[in-house]
């Protein structure tokens, strides 16, 4: 069975999300733990966590993704916005708890002028500050383009902050297709090779959830634009094939395409229509 669904808004709650999400056939979906510009959040509303599980367990919604706000830099070269993303992203994890068993999936950060070593190593230290022996929830990486100073274009990279996570078992990988490709790896022609690299790499066992978009830029721009799926430069049949690799096919899909809800209803036909039984 393929599990696929999209990036939708947290602002009604998670009930709310569930029911769009069954609407459009989707049967997992991706939300922001917060507003991504702005930091202040409510606190949980209980009885939504609660319809929400009720709901979600009569519907197959057997997994959810958290995304951190994507302006957080936890390598910052200031530092009180280094213990911002920190505090933040503790803050998220806590809440999470609420709704055990998923997965938090966040940027890794900018270095700006720092460089990646240092990057890399502020990443890490927040992680092992904020990890929990007994938190459910596994913390992924995104893998990234290459945008400006960004951190994690490159498995190498992110395999470097995974070496230095103490509570290792808590970590995995979220495998953005756009990224990837903006970050020059040839999911298009060589998708197996590129899926081979990253087991070597980082190891497939890491991987635990796909950002399914095409791109508006050619392999190695390092833009990060995303496109609706078979109108960017990675294309449709490319993208069927990654929900269709035997390395991929069990893993939890998210469309992040520039789509209002019949827009990602659509994607999501489209990926059920390929998706081989
Ligand atoms: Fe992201
Ligand atoms: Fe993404
Ligand atoms: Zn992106």
């Amino acid at each position: 069975m393929l599990t696929i669904g999209c990036h939708l808004s947290f602002s009604k709650g998670y009930l709310s999300i569930a029911k769009e999400t069954v609407k459009i056939n989707a049967n997992t979906f991706q939300f922001f733990t917060r507003n991504p510009r702005g930091s202040s959040v409510k606190e949980l509303n209980l009885a939504d966590v609660e319809s929400f599980l009720a709901y979600a367990k009569e519907h197959g919604i057997h997994q959810i993704l958290a995304h951190a706000p994507y302006t957080l830099n936890a390598c910052s070269a200031d530092e009180h916005l280094r213990e911002f993303a920190r505090d933040t992203m503790a803050d998220d994890l806590r809440r999470l708890e609420f709704t055990p068993g998923n997965c938090y999936n966040f940027h890794p950060g900018s270095h700006v002028k720092q460089g990646v070593e240092i990057g890399i190593t502020y990443i890490a230290d927040m992680l092992n500050q904020i990890l929990k022996p007994e938190q459910t929830t596994t913390v992924l990486l995104e893998t990234m383009a290459g945008k400006g100073s960004e951190v994690g274009k490159t498995f190498e990279e992110l395999r470097e902050i995974l070496d230095r996570v103490t509570l290792s078992d808590k970590m995995g990988v979220c495998l953005d297709t756009c990224h990837v490709w903006d970050g020059g790896y040839d999911i298009v022609n060589h998708l197996d090779e590129v899926l081979a690299e990253f087991d070597q790499i980082i190891g497939l066992k890491r991987l635990k959830a796909v950002h399914l978009n095409d791109s508006q830029n050619p392999l190695g721009a390092h833009k990060d634009r995303h496109a609706r799926i078979g109108e960017g430069h990675i294309g449709k049949d490319a993208l069927i094939r990654v929900v269709n690799h035997p390395a991929l096919r069990h893993l939890p899909f998210y469309l992040e395409t520039p789509n209002d809800l019949d827009g990602y209803a659509r994607e999501i036909a489209l990926m059920r229509d390929h998706f081989q039984k």
